[in-house]
């Protein structure tokens, strides 16, 4: 991966109060249009022009930029694994970091990067904007001066926010559990089983106890990711043919079913059997709600009792982009069986334990 770097201190001619990275990846967030009308990536050099109160904030921004910033829909795992070396190697020198990404995958890099960094003390807030900064509309400026507010802010003279988190429309939520829910109105993130992390007002209220505590030994990378994962969408009405046509494709390792509320699936016996010979042939099965509040509970209704008996593995509450992302790294890394064990403890607050 080809990066461009740029330094700018907002603080001269004084000493800038921290030190700030900017890993700036692509989407809507720097688009300008060209004369014809049409969007192109903006040259981050320009920020300034931009964003004239930037200056504000007394703070050395490094910006480091894709060569070619990309649309998030084409993320992929080789994306995450750049980002999480670049953080691996500036946590020293950094106080935090804030990542400009597209909107549409952010949640599933911010989950990936936050099962690969472990044992982070930094703040890594991921941020974009619905609206191009160009637009006079746009809620570029606001998103990205809260963010780098948030990764520089200290209590205790410790980071504040010592993990992976999204910052938009005036709300901190915690990365890994975040979705994307709304592709036309600033709100575009939800996080409906796990609080805010902060919300920004006229100031920045933080909630200190939903935050969680720095990585105390130094921060280590996982990286590798197995992308042998499948999902399967249930829908009343869905045929044998098309269930099988999943399940049974040539190399996964892991299938997330996608239920339907608490984890319930149809009973008919050729969907039972379909599964129950796939966990045979050592598929990971992992039951995931279609819902984005609350968790899977199998054995709670008739519709999950046979799940549970076949060895179908409750997600609880994660959420599709934790669960997709935290596959891949696991199996990746440790292989299938260990994986098997390790899907439903949490790595980086994603998932609710149950007592
Ligand atoms: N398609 C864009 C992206 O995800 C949308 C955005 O940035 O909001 O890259």
């Amino acid at each position: 991966m080809k990066y461009k770097t740029l330094t700018i201190d907002t603080a001269l001619p004084a000493k800038p109060r921290a030190k700030v990275m900017i890993i700036y990846t692509g989407g809507t967030f720097g688009m300008v249009r060209d004369a014809k009308g049409i969007l192109l990536p903006f040259d981050f050099a320009l920020i300034l022009e931009h964003l004239p109160t930037l200056r504000n904030l007394f703070l050395q921004i490094t910006v480091i930029s894709f060569e070619h910033p990309i649309d998030s829909s084409d993320m992929e795992p080789r994306h995450w694994q750049a980002i999480g070396l670049l953080i691996q190697e500036h946590h020293q020198s950094q106080d935090g970091f804030v990542v400009l990404h597209g909107t549409d995958t952010m949640a599933y890099t911010a989950s990936a990067l936050s099962f690969m960094l472990q044992n982070l003390s930094k703040p890594v807030v991921f941020t974009g904007a619905q609206l191009p900064i160009s637009e006079s509309r746009s809620d570029a400026r606001e998103n990205l001066i809260t963010a780098l507010e948030i990764a520089s802010s200290f209590k205790d003279g410790r980071p504040r926010v010592p993990e992976v988190c999204i910052y938009f429309d005036y709300e901190l939520i915690r990365g890994s559990r975040a979705r994307k829910v709304e592709s036309m109105h600033f709100d575009a993130f939800q996080s409906e089983n796990y609080p805010h992390l902060a919300k920004a007002g006229v100031t920045i209220d933080y909630n200190e106890r939903a935050i969680q505590k720095a990585g105390t030994g130094p921060l280590s990378l996982l990286q590798k990711f197995d992308q042998s994962v499948a999902i399967l969408k249930l829908f009343p009405g869905i045929t044998e043919a098309a269930v099988e046509s999943i399940v049974g494709q040539p190399g996964i390792k892991a299938l997330i079913i996608e239920t339907f509320g608490a984890g319930n699936a149809p009973t008919a016996d050729w969907f039972i059997r379909v599964l129950k010979e796939a966990i045979g042939r050592g598929l990971l099965v992992l039951n995931v709600s279609q819902c984005p509040g609350g968790m899977v509970v199998q054995g709670k209704y008739e519709t999950s009792r046979s799940l549970l008996e076949i060895g179908v593995i409750s997600g609880g509450d994660l959420t599709i982009e934790a669960a997709v992302t935290k596959l891949m790294l696991l199996l990746g890394e440790y292989g299938v069986d260990k994986t098997r064990v390790l899907i439903g403890q949490p790595l980086a607050g994603e998932i609710t334990m149950m007592a």
